[in-house]
């Protein structure tokens, strides 16, 4: 996913717009066993400030992940805000490196790893199907959701068990 920041180089243009869409990288959501459903549409706006690049974006898709509690696959819409600052690699050395600046070599800047960190960022720790899930039955595995097994739910809180045993 590259931007043609040639226009602000040759200072043409104080600030450009961008859309751009394209497919995600499954792999880079492999690890929570998610997959992309929808392409990534990505908003931004750049502006120029002396040597330094500033976008503001937006960046929407879908997802389908893993519930956490019953595991069962559902579609999460993403919809977040990310900023970014970017300078030419060869003003490096005029750039301070300590504010998290990304250097681009040519007049395309590839944004790719920007807008997945973005959509990472998205992704809640715990993502549930629904609000409600009641996952699955720690006794025999089934989706509490949809069966309601006869197992004994031990439902106590360990913060509980722990005030219980200081008595
Ligand atoms: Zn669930
Ligand atoms: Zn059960």
């Amino acid at each position: 996913m590259e931007i043609d920041l040639s226009r602000l180089i040759l200072n043409l243009r104080e600030r450009e717009t961008f859309s751009l869409q394209t497919m995600g990288n499954d792999s880079f959501l492999e690890e929570i066993g998610g997959k992309f459903i929808a392409p990534i549409k990505v908003e931004i706006v750049v502006e120029k400030s002396g040597m330094i690049f500033v976008g503001r974006g937006n960046v929407r898709t879908l997802l389908q992940l893993p519930c956490s509690r019953c595991l069962k696959d559902f579609t999460f819409p993403v919809d977040a805000e990310f900023e970014f600052a970017m300078a030419e690699a060869v003003n490096s050395d005029q750039v301070s490196v300590d504010d998290g600046i990304i250097f681009f070599e040519a007049d395309e800047a590839d944004i790719m790893s920007i807008v997945e960190e973005a959509i990472f960022m998205a992704i809640p720790i715990c993502s549930l199907c629904r609000e409600d899930c009641r996952g699955l039955c720690l006794v025999c595995g089934q989706d509490r959701n949809t069966t309601s097994c006869s197992c004994q739910q031990e439902t106590i809180d360990p913060r509980w068990e722990k005030l219980k045993s200081l008595q």
